[in-house]
């Protein structure tokens, strides 16, 4: 979204075409205003290292604030499949294994339970912001129905415990368990895990399911060592200090100054929260969020009353048809993905079909509907802060799909309570002191300091994952993926046989994420089946195969790195260098057109792409 590409007319009209476009905002100020903000954000790109002031993130990736260290000796196994994560890609890959009539696995997990991000992420607030009726899967089979449109972390929490009993897979893990490294045996054609509990597993398959936020990070700010009071990261909340839980107010925090630092997807969660409850709150915001309506509200139960069987199936269709830009189908799900899906190609815009149009004519035509979509989150703050100083600075000035869009009713309001104070920090923090923190050059004391400030993301992070993957001939995964990721469909990687990526890595995304999973899952547990079936003792894609994905993969994301190049940096495009950001591996297609070649690659029966070797 590059003001330079649009040609500025009054009225507008769209360049190749000459259609006329009803809008009325004047939108080169807008997207002047857009480039501005960006370059200022850049001017201190956000450098991650290890450096002293990381504070001790290895001690925070480690730690287990929700259950007590059990003992247990190691174990010596072998089995046909380990699955790395027992998230939702964890949970799912164990139930397709099971339907695969494959009973002889392990889900290695570092927690002590199910459910991954939702084991860990216990803040106040948390909830899933794609629909509970279509995140929470399985619900047909496990006969559970959420009690909200949009449920709270510890509902999905307990859904993920519920499947891990429906599908029998709590006697398969290894939980508390963490895994140091990975090893490609060749003379067996296994993998031999080593883990931090003594374990030695070997196994034929590997499936790798670590969910692409599992290292929280704090920032890199000087002197977070010396502060003295109490520091949280959101992805392991204290409520022994906080007091309450995830339903419950937070009541130790009555006589307490607290700093939010961090206004992502989690920040605005987290704020309302301790708005209600803390004596005096400072909200550290570097960049605005982009905080559009949730309309949450219980299950309405006329309408469960309606559903048929196949009805979520029929929902996650529905929904990811939708958001691939299929937006004639009726609108089954009715949330604000689906509204800003089906209005960003524009036809509210124009009085002739959309898809007639010239592509460069579409291409201005989004680009305009984009910034009419945020123009309505910015006058919604507008509408809701009365502070109009307060007001301008929590406006998003970036496209609506440059982050993860944040959905709430309760963070805006939260900016007209005496109680709380919006640090408008465009840098940033310029440090941490003993008794809390300096930003814009002013100190603030506080009792506790919390760092909602996400996790290291990024196809950097798809090599390893904080353990070694050792390929054929000791080859090192991260150092395979060093120059980019290179891999089948995203699944598959030359040199490292019988391993399947379930995470981000040059397949197809869906901000359903356990739909997504679930897709995956079977498709991988589909391609282990075979392989034991027609005693394949190993598989892998060849050199050509994984270049020429690569190439597409590369040729369909170019107008996508184009458009987040123009974005305000965020962990999508890299902290501002696209070739780093999460979406630059993703391969940007409709996930019907994904999971069709897919299909088609099933059905063609030769395995295209894939080296299948038997024994002898
Ligand atoms: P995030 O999106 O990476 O946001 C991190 C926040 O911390 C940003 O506001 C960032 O500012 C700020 N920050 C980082 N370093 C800072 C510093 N030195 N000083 C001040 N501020 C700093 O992380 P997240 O909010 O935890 O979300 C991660 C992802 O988890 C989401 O995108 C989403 O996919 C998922 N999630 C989903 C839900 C849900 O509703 N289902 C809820 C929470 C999270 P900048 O923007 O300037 O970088």
């Amino acid at each position: 979204m590059n003001s330079k590409d649009v040609v500025v007319k009054t009225p507008v009209v769209l360049p190749e075409s000459g259609v006329p476009v009803d809008v009325d905002f004047d939108y080169a100020e807008l997207l002047a205003r857009y480039d501005e903000e960006r370059d200022a954000r850049l001017a201190r790109p956000t450098s991650r290292s290890k450096g002293a002031d990381a504070h001790d993130e290895e001690a925070l990736r480690t730690w287990d604030p929700y259950a007590p260290r059990f003992d247990r000796e190691g174990v010596d196994l072998d089995l046909d499949v380990v699955v790395l994560g027992g998230g939702f890609g964890g949970i799912t890959a164990g139930k397709w294994l099971k339907e695969q009539g494959i009973d002889n696995f392990r889900i290695v997990e570092q927690a002590s339970d199910f459910g991954g991000t939702w084991y860990w992420n216990r803040y106040p607030g948390a909830q899933c912001d794609v629909q509970s009726y279509l995140y929470l899967p399985y619900l047909e089979e496990s006969g559970y129905m959420p009690t909200k449109k949009y449920v709270g972390g510890k509902e999905i929490f307990e859904h993920a415990q519920r499947l891990g009993r429906l599908f029998d897979i709590y006697p398969n893990a290894l939980f508390q368990t963490v895994v140091s490294d990975v090893r490609w045996d060749e003379s067996h054609n296994a993998w031999v895990i080593a883990t931090d509990r003594g374990d030695t597993i070997r196994a034929k398959f590997v499936i790798r399911a670590n969910g692409p936020f599992s290292k929280p990070q704090y920032p890199t700010v000087p002197g977070i060592d010396d502060f003295k009071g109490k520091i949280i990261h959101t992805s392991r909340w204290d409520y022994q200090y906080t007091g309450g839980d995830q339903d419950l107010p937070l009541d130790k925090l009555r006589d307490k100054r607290v700093a939010l630092i961090g206004t992502g997807a989690t920040g605005i969660q987290v704020a309302p929260h301790l708005a209600d409850a803390a004596e005096q709150v400072f909200v550290v915001q570097r960049t605005p969020a982009l905080v559009a309506e949730r309309n949450n509200a219980p299950t309405d139960p006329d309408w469960v009353a309606t559903l048929t069987p196949g009805w979520q199936s029929q929902m996650h269709e529905n929904f990811t048809d939708q958001l691939s830009g299929l937006v004639h189908v009726e609108d089954l799900v009715q949330d604000v993905w689906t509204q800003i899906y089906r209005a960003l190609p524009g036809h509210d815009l124009v009085d002739v079909d959309v898809s007639s149009l010239p592509e460069k004519d579409q291409i201005h035509l989004s680009i305009l509907s984009d910034l009419k979509i945020v123009n309505a989150v910015r006058e919604r703050v507008d509408r809701t802060v009365s502070n109009p100083e307060t007001a301008e600075a929590l406006k998003p000035w970036f496209g609506v799909v440059c982050k993860r869009p944040g959905f709430h009713d309760e963070y805006l309001p939260i900016f007209n309570k005496e109680s709380v104070t919006l640090i408008n920090a465009r840098q940033g923090l310029d440090r941490i002191t003993e008794n809390g923190f300096v930003a814009n050059g002013v100190e603030h004391e506080v009792d506790c300091l919390i760092f909602a400030t996400g996790f290291e993301t990024g196809p950097h992070t798809v090599g390893s994952y904080g353990y070694e993957i050792l390929g054929r001939d000791g080859r090192n995964l991260r150092e395979h993926f060093a120059g980019g990721l290179k891999t089948l469909h995203g699944f598959f990687s030359r040199d490292f046989p019988n391993l399947i990526e379930l995470g981000l890595s040059q397949n197809a995304f869906n901000v359903h994420y356990t739909y997504m999973l679930d897709r995956k899952a079977r498709h991988a547990t589909r391609m282990i089946k075979h392989a034991l079936d027609a005693d394949i003792v190993s598989f892998e894609p060849t050199h050509e195969a994984e270049s020429e994905w690569g190439e597409v993969v590369r040729l369909a994301g170019e107008s996508h790195a184009a458009y987040q190049a123009t974005c305000t940096p965020g962990y999508y495009n890299g902290q501002g260098n696209v070739t780093q950001g999460i979406f630059r591996e993703i391969y940007q297609a409709p996930d019907r057109d994904y999971w069709g070649l897919i299909e088609e690659w099933w059905e063609n029966g030769e395995f295209t792409g894939l080296e299948l070797n038997k024994n002898g």
